[in-house]
């Protein structure tokens, strides 16, 4: 090593703090990451919240509401994803600087934990799609928009007649699965069929429609995705493409106009995501999925979920270490949604 450059770091760096730099980007990133006496938070102390946001009330005031919603009675194979929010809240440590956008989203906009969608009851699954609806629309009216965690992937549908009323809105869609399925076993409200039903009732655009990452023994019940013009990449057309030109056709299809972002853990690979509900070999890998949601940055995003994340089946956790930083890059994506400041609020 160069004896004049190691005397120069050592005059440097020898008695410089943790937070002390000298890019100017890192400097405001720190200023908004200690508190006035240079001190971080511990991250497993405290009362867990989704991203360790702030918890509120209400959505009062907010740019950005984050949100659990712990129903599961859509799941046509393994429950357990009405556990997912509270699973997603116990991970520590995701944030607050996001590398590749080299900011703290939660200085770019007013965001908080606002606590889980209250059900009246337990046992009705159309009953709770109402409720879903209802609370969401009220998060519209307010001009917040929501960022959610599942649940199992009806919770979607009910988000978007909320979101889409009027307007219908774009999709990224990560998945498994197209859930475009029609009625099943006598319900046509289930996990394998939230996107169906959202472009029926006209809140859901198709032809900005892209579904990513789709495989596995369900793709005979996938008709409806190809009929109403929604673009559809399946897992070999991943591989081939790669997920740069995955990334730019994403682009493509949803154009500049809002867009909702879905995210069902089992799009990933069972390797990286065993908890959930309905696993298929084969999936993406985290890295893959990083780099797509990345490479969204400066779409106007309306609202984003993370779903399908069942506790019981994840040992190492590592599903929901997933999940929250899936959620943490959505939320970035949110906060940064125009190349220059905050994204709009919603209109
Ligand atoms: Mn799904
Ligand atoms: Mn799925």
């Amino acid at each position: 090593m160069d004896e004049a450059k190691l005397k120069q770091l050592r005059a440097r760096y020898t008695d410089r703090e943790a937070f002390d730099a000298d890019d100017p980007v890192l400097i405001a990133a720190a200023r908004q990451v200690k508190s006035p006496e240079g001190k971080r938070a511990l991250p497993y102390s405290g009362v867990a919240t989704l991203l360790d946001l702030p918890q509120a009330p209400s959505a009062a005031g907010l740019d950005i509401a984050l949100i659990g919603v712990p129903m599961d009675l859509g799941v046509s194979n393994r429950s357990g994803a009405r556990f997912g929010p509270r699973a997603v809240r116990n991970i520590e440590r995701i944030g607050p600087y996001h590398p590749t956008f080299r900011g703290v989203p939660k200085g770019a906009v007013r965001a908080a934990d606002i606590g889980d969608v209250p059900f009246r009851s337990r046992y009705s699954l159309e009953q709770s799609l109402e409720d879903i609806e209802h609370f969401y629309g009220d998060l519209k009216a307010q001009g917040v928009r929501p960022l959610s965690v599942g649940g199992d992937h009806s919770i979607t549908y009910p988000i978007l007649k909320a979101l889409g009323k009027g307007a219908p809105v774009g999709l990224v869609h990560i998945d498994a699965h197209c859930d475009t399925m029609g009625a099943y076993d006598g319900s046509k409200f289930h996990h394998g069929g939230p996107f169906r039903l959202a472009v029926l009732d006209g809140v859901l655009d198709p032809q900005r429609t892209i579904q990513i990452g789709i495989r596995g023994s369900s793709n005979m019940f996938w008709e409806f995705s190809h009929a109403s013009g929604m673009t559809v990449i399946y897992m070999e057309d991943f591989m081939r493409m790669g997920v740069e030109a995955v990334g730019a056709l994403a682009r493509k299809v949803v154009g500049d106009e809002p867009i909702y972002i879905s995210v069902d853990v089992d799009g990933f690979d069972p390797a990286y995501a065993p908890g959930t509900g309905t696993p298929e070999a084969g999936g993406l890998e985290a890295r893959e999925g990083l780099a797509l949601l990345r490479s969204l940055a400066g779409l106007r995003v309306l609202g984003a979920d993370v779903v399908e994340v069942a506790p019981q089946y994840d040992p190492t956790t590592n599903t929901s270490l997933l999940a929250a930083q899936l959620l943490f890059e959505e939320f970035a994506l949110m906060a940064f949604g125009r190349a220059e400041g905050p994204a709009p609020a919603l209109k």
